[in-house]
């Protein structure tokens, strides 16, 4: 199973975006999936490009809308495995209403945060998830917001699987992109994801530093969601690994009352002229 393409990424040499790309590629062949079996959807931004570099379905949507079209994917083809893509200002910005109603919708799709905590493309500026007092040309003195929780808001939106890993280790990345794929509902997987050119505060040597691994709280138990939020709160989301995982709740489409498991593009969608007739008189 071939997920790479012949698309040179345009990236910075060492931006951490190189290896979810690398992972999500593993990731999906690891879980058996062909190419025709995916959908990368993305957002704008560095990340954003990372649709066109994986050979599978992709679509480049707009600024904060990766998760609408995702959803739309998956609602009109739900063979396919989604994922939608994007950064921390895509997501925690302009898309965060998309964000949180996805959540909770529990819909079967897989969301890839790369949170670099800055603004990249458009040349380093403070976002939602740069800290307080961090200076950039939006900032100069210090940015006076504190930043967002992803791992918390996640949990608290209704997200059933939550993770967090680090761009550096490719293995344990791979592994949690895994399990997201694998999980039926919605999965949020939140990268650190360095920009190296623009945010020279969190590189990853500060990554390194400040993220607490789970495999190092005894007895983390992940299907605890007052275990999880209590460890969020006190390593201010600085955790890696699975932080919560939700088996018991029904994915969205599952719910749906009379949705066919069937694609619509392989159901028979010809209505009867008289069928039609009717149909338009109601919206007459
Ligand atoms: Fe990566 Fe930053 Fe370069 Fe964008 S500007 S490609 S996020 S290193």
């Amino acid at each position: 199973k071939e997920f790479r393409n012949n698309v040179k990424p345009n990236w910075c040499p060492g931006c951490g975006d190189f290896t979810v790309q690398a992972s999500i590629q593993r990731a999906a062949a690891n879980v058996g999936l062909e190419p025709e079996n995916l959908a990368v959807i993305a957002g704008i931004g560095c990340s954003g490009r990372i649709a066109g570099y994986i050979h599978s379905y992709g679509f480049h949507g707009v600024h904060g809308r990766s998760l609408p079209i995702a959803q739309g994917v998956k609602m009109a083809n739900r063979e396919l495995t989604v994922i939608a893509s994007g950064g921390d200002g895509d997501g925690f910005a302009i898309g965060m209403s998309h964000t949180i109603h996805a959540m909770r919708r529990n819909i079967d799709i897989t969301y890839i945060v790369m949170d670099n905590q800055i603004y990249g493309l458009t040349k380093g500026q403070t976002s939602p998830r740069s800290s307080a007092g961090f200076v950039t040309k939006s900032t100069p003195k210090g940015s006076i917001e504190s930043a967002i929780s992803p791992m918390q808001l996640a949990i608290s939106s209704g997200a059933t699987f939550v993770a967090q890993t680090m761009s550096s280790d490719l293995k344990g990345m791979t592994e949690i992109i895994e399990k997201a794929i694998n999980h039926k509902g919605f999965s949020f997987v939140n990268v650190f994801s360095p920009c190296v050119t623009f945010n020279k505060i969190n590189t990853y040597d500060w990554f390194k530093e400040h993220v607490k691994s789970l495999s190092e709280i005894e007895n983390y138990d992940p299907t605890n969601k007052i275990q999880a939020m209590r460890v969020l709160m006190e390593n201010e989301d600085l955790v890696s690994g699975i932080i919560y995982q939700n088996e018991n709740q029904k994915a969205y489409e599952d719910l749906v009352p009379g949705f066919k498991q069937e694609a619509l593009a392989k159901q028979d969608l010809t209505l009867d002229p008289a069928q039609f007739e009717k149909l338009c008189a109601e919206f007459m």
